[in-house]
């Protein structure tokens, strides 16, 4: 199918081919026709799908017949409102409306927390048809009446889920206060809880359900692997693996801001070009360092989830998950950076005994089995953790590391009573690594079908 077929504009078809993409992805063929029509729609479309352009793309269309180049703002009301989790998808997202909107006469922006606000209402009072904005700093604007939303006609709730989980539903609620109850709906999530679907039935006419991928399943084309390891193990094997793999680019998870701080520290000092980014680095910080990773001038970025969410860096090979998310969705959202739009990639997750029940979550949710095997050429009995390599626990007055039990002693440590043998992935009912002393394994590896099988269920 070409995107010629959907019934778009010239004008945005020219700034399709510009884009060089040659066919609309699997959500952006079955949305973009149903948006035009006018209906609500719900769609389930994971990360990397191609989601932005299937609600940007027809929302263009529709608000281009308002379009005009008066300098008057009352002529540019906002008309088309996305509301989005963080301040990166936002950017990003507003980024995307300003691609394919560059052949009309259509005004964008965005607006979100961390910066200045007066810039913003500066932008905003010149007039804007287009505002891609994250709730709690478009509440901002809405009380200081630097924004007026009465005349919007498409709401999109994009990343609703992840909006959900971070508390974002009150404000939510209070900013559909402030809009037209005339107006088209339209919602985007990864997965679909029940929460989501009562909040779509609070909001939404009717919508159109649009799923493209099976729910809450992760990209087909990322190859996902498991290393068990001690907690205290952990960094010195994904350095391990950032140089024996020859990562260039590398997004690695944390679950909290101290530990992405003290692994980007600890990193550097094994000479790997390291930068964490989460929510308490400035906004210049962040936007800094997402850019230099996309340089290739930052080898490894430790992000906290919220930090990570909406980063869309094309062609990113490779994922760590340093710790298992508590939230098995989470993992999800986090696998979804790597491998998109078709492209292939990795992700790898370091897992403790203590992380387990995490990874039994993660593969409930999304049915299927993640092998978990030792890493070849990695030992966690050797000792090599010389005091001027632990600078960073030394300086917060830490104790310093000291030799540390084997993987296989960990986790009996871990359930000493229960597993006489502890060998981790017979711990997690699934095939015991038989391996001799000295013997190769291969790189455990879940065979996935081949790029280009379409996630469509
Ligand atoms: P999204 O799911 O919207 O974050 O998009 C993921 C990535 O796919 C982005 O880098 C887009 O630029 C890219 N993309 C969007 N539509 C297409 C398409 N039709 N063909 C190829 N790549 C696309």
């Amino acid at each position: 199918m070409s995107f010629d077929n959907l019934g778009l504009r010239p004008e945005l078809l020219r700034a399709i081919a510009d884009t060089g993409y040659t066919e609309p992805t699997p959500i952006q063929a079955q949305a973009i026709p149903v948006v035009l029509s006018g209906r609500d729609v719900m769609a389930g479309a994971q990360t990397g799908t191609g989601k932005t352009a299937s609600f940007t793309l027809p929302m263009l269309h529709k608000l281009a017949v308002h379009q005009n180049t008066s300098t008057s703002p009352a002529r540019h009301p906002v008309r088309g409102l996305i509301l989005a989790p963080t301040r990166e998808l936002a950017a990003q997202v507003e980024a995307s409306v300003r691609t394919y909107s560059k052949h009309l006469a259509l005004r964008s922006t965005a607006v979100y927390g961390g910066v200045n606000i007066d810039p913003q209402i500066a932008e905003l009072r010149k007039g804007v048809e287009i505002l891609v904005a994250t709730p709690g700093r478009l509440l901002d604007h809405l009380h200081q009446k630097s924004v007026n939303l009465s005349q919007v006609e498409f709401l999109v709730l994009d990343e609703a889920d992840r909006m959900l989980d971070m508390g974002f539903m009150p404000d939510i609620r209070r900013i559909f206060g402030f809009l037209p109850p005339r107006r088209q709906n339209l919602l985007f999530s990864a997965t679909f809880a029940e929460e989501i679907k009562r909040l779509s039935s609070e909001f939404m006419r009717d919508p159109q359900l649009i799923e493209v991928a099976r729910r809450n399943a992760t990209a087909d084309n990322v190859l996902q692997v498991a290393y068990p390891v001690g907690t205290d193990h952990k960094r010195r094997l994904l350095a391990h693996i950032i140089k024996n793999e020859n990562l260039k680019q590398v997004l690695v998870f944390t679950n909290t801001k101290t530990g992405a701080n003290r692994l980007a520290h600890q990193l550097v000092h094994e000479n790997i070009n390291a930068v964490a980014i989460h929510s308490d680095k400035t906004q210049q910080a962040r936007t800094q360092a997402l850019a230099e990773f996309k340089e290739g001038k930052i080898q490894a970025l430790i992000a906290t989830d919220v930090a990570a969410r909406g980063l869309d860096i094309d062609d990113l090979p490779c994922v760590v998950n340093f710790e298992l998310p508590h939230s098995a969705e989470d993992y999800v959202h986090r696998i979804g950076r790597t491998g998109r739009a078709g492209a292939s990639g990795k992700a790898i997750s370091l897992v403790s005994p203590e992380e387990k029940r995490y990874l039994s979550d993660i593969e409930k949710l999304i049915k299927r089995t993640i092998p978990l095997e030792a890493l070849p050429g990695f030992s966690s009995d050797r000792h090599d953790v010389a005091p001027s390599k632990a600078p960073y626990r030394e300086k917060r007055g830490e104790r310093q590391e000291r030799a540390q039990p084997s993987v296989a002693q960990s986790f009996a440590k871990a359930e000493p009573e229960t597993t006489p043998e502890p060998m981790m992935p017979a711990d997690l009912g699934m095939a015991p690594v038989n391996r001799r002393p000295g013997q190769k394994k291969e790189v455990a590896a879940l065979l996935l079908p081949p790029r280009g099988v379409p996630a469509t269920e």
